[in-house]
């Protein structure tokens, strides 16, 4: 009974029973008081006929009821009785083993002699028996009694032949509704058992497996449902594998030039002291990198979280002359011209530390790839309500076919060169990601004349109105 197609199969048959048993009731006693109705009024009307011919005797005996009811007209009715005010038997229609002599007390006739006209009738063994009486009266007095029995199997026949038409009809509808509604709800109930299937091998780490569910229904969309839920899970469980594994193997370089390092150190006798320096120099470098990728890795993770921090109107200018005053020495090292222009209308809902690391990746990247005696321009304007950063380098620019995918985690066009400059390849997703929770957007771009240019937009918010 637990099963979805016995609770649907079980439904389904009371249903069908229940409709059933009305169609097989309901006409049937219809008919049966309509008849009962039509027998009341004939037989009434045949018993007034025969109470009318005995009107004018002042008492009954047998030789006046004969002589009165000879005259009456054969109706077809089965037995016919005349009784005195006693109930003694004046006259019976029954021409052998008559009652006459006898005293009756069938219901109706102690009815009439109380009286009162009366009727009943009953539809059994396929007849209609039926049963009036009436008293008779002189001078308002009653004198006796007519009774007329019926008993009619024509139209017995016809209740019956209906009974039993009903009877097939119904099997018949029952029996084509039962094998439909068997098929229905099998058919749905495989749909139910496939998606039900589905959802065991995703859970099992199929993520691969699909629902073939055909139609339109509920089901089918549900299925549908499922295997975009599906896709979308498969894409977040690759991308988790993909950054598990990229970020092991960026934690692992490190981690192996460090152990290398150590080993040359404890393995070589008499190290000369310089070596030694150099190569504890290079470890220091190695933990440097480490720390660098596990704060972007934390970074990532906040960020992919969704715990934002409660965002406030920040201007954008005073946290771009920080940062420029803090890279400016970095740029005067490579020799790189670093200049900015900005205007000071330029405000957006984030965090000041947002703003920072968004600035500070952009134009750390633009010196990192550019080449020594190269020039970095950032300006900050506001266009159309959003504040627009641009960060502009004339380095050696971004191959196009690797211009969709910079803003991927670990992603980047020339690894030892990135290495080298000890990026961590995590840079620009975090700038993404930290824009894209803020609303804004980020695009990167190769300049006419040489070297890339990276474009943030914020929606601009009114000064001083958070
Ligand atoms: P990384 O730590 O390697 O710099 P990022 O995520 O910041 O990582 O950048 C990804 C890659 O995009 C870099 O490795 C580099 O190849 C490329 N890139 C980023 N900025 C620039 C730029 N200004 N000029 C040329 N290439 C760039």
């Amino acid at each position: 009974m637990d099963s979805l197609q016995a609770k649907f199969g079980l439904s389904y048959i009371l249903i069908i029973a229940a409709v059933l048993l009305l169609l097989n009731t309901y006409p049937l006693l219809v008919s049966e008081d309509l008849v009962f109705r039509s027998k009341e009024t004939t037989l009434q009307a045949s018993v007034s006929v025969m109470v009318y011919s005995l009107s004018g005797l002042d008492r009954l005996n047998e030789e006046n009821v004969a002589e009165a009811m000879a005259v009456v007209e054969e109706t077809g009715l089965s037995r016919i009785l005349v009784t005195n005010s006693s109930g003694k038997v004046l006259y019976d229609s029954r021409e052998t083993g008559g009652a006459v002599g006898e005293y009756t007390f069938y219901t109706e006739i102690v009815q009439a002699l109380l009286g009162n006209d009366a009727f009943r009738c009953a539809f059994r063994d396929g007849a209609f028996r039926s049963h009036a009486s009436s008293p008779v009266l002189y001078q308002n007095r009653i004198i006796g009694a007519v009774y007329a029995y019926e008993y009619d199997t024509e139209q017995g026949a016809l209740l019956g032949g209906l009974q039993g038409n009903l009877m097939r009809l119904s099997m018949g509808v029952g029996a084509v509704v039962l094998a439909l509604s068997g098929l229905l709800s099998m058919a749905l109930t495989k749909k139910i058992s496939e998606l039900l299937t589905a959802i065991r091998e995703v859970r099992e780490g199929a993520y691969s497996h699909r629902t073939e569910i055909r139609g339109r229904d509920e089901i089918a969309q549900l299925g549908q449902e499922f295997n975009s839920l599906t896709d979308r899970l498969q894409t977040t469980e690759n991308a988790r594998r993909r950054f598990v594994s990229d970020a092991s193997h960026e934690l692992k370089t490190p981690l192996a030039a460090i152990r290398l390092l150590t080993d040359s150190i404890l393995q070589t006798e008499n190290i000369d002291p310089a070596i030694t320096r150099e190569f504890v120099s290079d470890i220091g470098a190695e933990a440097e990198r480490l720390t660098r990728i596990t704060e972007d890795l934390l970074r990532l993770t906040r960020l992919d979280s969704g715990v934002l921090d409660t965002p406030v109107v920040v201007d954008v200018l005073p946290v771009l002359e920080q940062v420029m005053r803090m890279m400016s020495l970095v740029a005067h090292e490579k020799k790189i011209d670093l200049t900015y222009v900005a205007s000071d209308d330029c405000t957006v809902l984030a965090t000041r530390d947002e703003i920072h690391q968004v600035i500070y990746n952009l134009t750390d990247n633009a010196i990192k790839y550019s080449s020594v005696g190269g020039a970095v321009q950032v300006s900050l304007r506001r266009e159309r309500g959003q504040v627009v950063l641009s960060v502009e380098d004339n380095g050696a620019g971004i191959p196009e076919t690797d211009l969709p995918r910079i803003f991927e985690r670990f992603y980047r066009v020339d690894k030892a060169r990135s290495r080298e400059a000890g990026g961590t390849g995590l840079g620009l997703s975090i700038v993404s990601n930290t824009v894209e929770k803020r609303g804004g957007t980020v695009s990167a771009a190769n300049r006419a004349e040489g070297g890339a240019v990276f474009t943030v937009c914020w929606p601009g918010v009114e000064g001083g109105t958070a």
